[in-house]
């Protein structure tokens, strides 16, 4: 089912202070029927607040919540027919799993043996059928993410909103249960909204990214096309690891520049006089006996395949940043010189952080 959020606001204001915090800020957006979306931004950013209105468990201070054609605005959390789930699974820890997951049918006075077979259905969905009989505490973190998953889905909701589910679990189990989500949603196409502040996490499971910033969306889009079209500079900061490197610059004439050097031209900015922030991928450098940007670098890193330049520049605002190469190939000592690839280059209006290029 499709979410359509219009204008949505949340202020918050403090009883003593009367200082107001806007969370969420004029939230206009379209989660599409079927996909697995991920909402991410740094912390504070308003996520978990827009969820939780999704969910009705909070209030808006203005706008519209829209599921398909129903406005949802003043709908009671229950019959929204939504299934949430937390990053502290917050399951039953004297009940059973299968006791966990069929709760929400009891209270639904569903007959027994239906809800048996639901929540066997569910069990089987996430993959802990042969757990049913234990206790939470016997499982792992994982295993009991994916319980309070099969009890968010046990009611068969049209919307499955997740809020940091993975937080809380060890590196290896946070991949496992990622993958694991990414099935659960696709095999049963749920409309599904996942809350993360980590990038990688939002880029590796969502079918498209709501990237956002004290309280404002900042971007939507596939994780490629966010990655590789930042339409800000937040955007292209907050994507990419190793982080992108940012330096102070100019366009002129059509010339892009960092510091006094041109690192090229582009007809397209013929027009344009303006202070900017160029932005370079680790990946957008060449080396080149007369290369146009000079670099500095401290030491180099093996990282498997490629290897990482750890360097620094005079005009980067990063104090050092990290070059991708394949090999050390034209890296001379300390300092080489490089040219830039275009496309892994973006400009940025300095005042603004809007994109010129
Ligand atoms: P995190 O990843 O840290 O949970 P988030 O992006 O989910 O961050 P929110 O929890 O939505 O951010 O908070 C957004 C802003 O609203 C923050 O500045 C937060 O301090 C404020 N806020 C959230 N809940 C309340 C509340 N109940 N009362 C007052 N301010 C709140």
């Amino acid at each position: 089912m499709e979410i359509r959020l219009e204008n949505l606001t949340k202020v918050f204001t403090d009883a003593k202070s009367k200082s107001e915090t806007r969370a969420v800020d004029d939230m206009t957006i379209t989660i599409p029927s079927g996909k697995l979306v991920g909402l991410l931004g740094p912390s504070g950013c308003g996520k978990s607040t827009t969820l939780y209105m999704i969910a009705g468990l909070l209030n808006p201070t203005g706008g519209k919540i829209f599921f398909g054609e129903d406005d949802v605005t003043d709908l009671a959390p229950e019959k929204r027919g939504i299934g949430l789930v937390f990053q502290n699974y917050a399951l039953y820890p004297h009940m059973t799993i299968r006791q966990n997951i069929m709760f929400p049918l009891e209270n639904l006075k569903v007959p027994k043996e239906e809800a048996k077979a639901l929540t066997l259905e569910m069990a089987k969905l996430v993959g802990i059928e042969d757990q049913l009989d234990k206790k939470p505490g016997q499982l792992s973190g994982g295993q009991q993410q994916r319980v309070a998953i099969a009890r968010a889905l046990v009611k068969k909701p049209k919307v499955l909103l997740l809020d940091e589910p993975l937080s809380n679990l060890d590196a290896r189990l946070r991949l496992q249960t990622r993958e694991e989500i990414k099935r659960i949603q696709r095999e049963t196409g749920i409309t599904t909204i996942f809350v993360t502040h980590d990038q990688e996490e939002a880029m590796s499971i969502s079918d498209e990214i709501v990237l956002m910033e004290k309280g404002v969306v900042k971007q939507i889009g596939g994780p490629q096309e966010v990655y590789e079209n930042p339409t800000n500079l937040f955007v292209a900061k907050f994507l990419g690891t190793p982080p992108i490197a940012v330096y102070n610059g100019s366009v002129s004439k059509g010339k892009v520049k960092i510091g006094k050097t041109t690192i090229f031209s582009s007809k397209e900015l013929e027009e344009t006089e303006v202070e900017a922030f160029i932005a370079i991928r680790p990946e957008g450098y060449e080396p080149a006996e007369k290369g146009k940007l000079k670099v500095s670098y401290d030491f180099i890193e093996n990282i498997g395949r490629d290897l990482a330049l750890i360097a620094h520049q005079e005009n980067a605002i990063n104090p050092t940043f990290r070059i991708i190469l394949q090999d050390q190939n034209g890296v001379t000592p300390s300092t080489t010189k490089f040219n830039i690839k275009k496309e892994k280059c973006y400009v940025f209006n300095k005042e603004t952080g809007e994109r010129v290029l």
